[in-house]
């Protein structure tokens, strides 16, 4: 990632950075993961790993744990999807980008929500979920993850 006196992101970059920043809000303690979708370079929704509105919280109660994964909260990539619907923004077309790579449950999500390409820090999809997206014809790119601007938070960056 370029510092904020050097070259401009890719928008890529640029909306995975932001997808990182979001991940910030996570309410999981295993793992922060943050989603935004895009279309024509506009951010229509992002979410964030986290319990759905009225279910309790795993930074209050611990995360529900069952086959070594938490299954109190939905996915970013879930819940940004769940936004959309719930503010009745289409998908159709759309680009996802994921701190993370997706799971073979939200690659069928994002089948379903005709989202075409799929962006996130790593290599593949974890096994199933790179088949479900290539059948589909969802375009998938794993980039690698770089370093944060500033290693120093939030304090040091804004005062830069
Ligand atoms: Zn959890
Ligand atoms: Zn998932």
């Amino acid at each position: 990632m370029t510092e904020i006196s050097g070259q401009r992101p890719s928008w890529d970059e640029y909306f995975l950075s932001i997808a990182r920043e979001v991940a910030t809000r996570s309410t999981c303690l295993r793992r922060h993961v943050g989603a935004l979708i895009v279309r024509d370079r506009r951010i229509l929704c992002s979410g964030y790993n986290g319990s759905p509105p009225g279910q309790p919280h795993c930074t209050d109660v611990g995360c529900l744990i069952e086959d070594g994964r938490c299954i109190r909260t939905l996915h970013a990539e879930q819940n940004a999807i769940t936004q959309a619907a719930l503010h009745g923004v289409s998908t159709q077309g759309a680009t996802l980008y994921c701190t993370c790579r997706p799971c073979h449950v939200c690659a069928r999500m994002i089948v379903g929500a005709g989202i075409v390409r799929v962006v996130f820090f790593g290599d593949a999809p974890e096994g199933w979920a790179s088949d479900v997206l290539r059948d589909a014809g969802v375009l998938v790119s794993g980039l690698p993850e770089p370093p944060r601007r500033s290693d120093t938070g939030w304090d040091k960056l804004i005062l830069q």
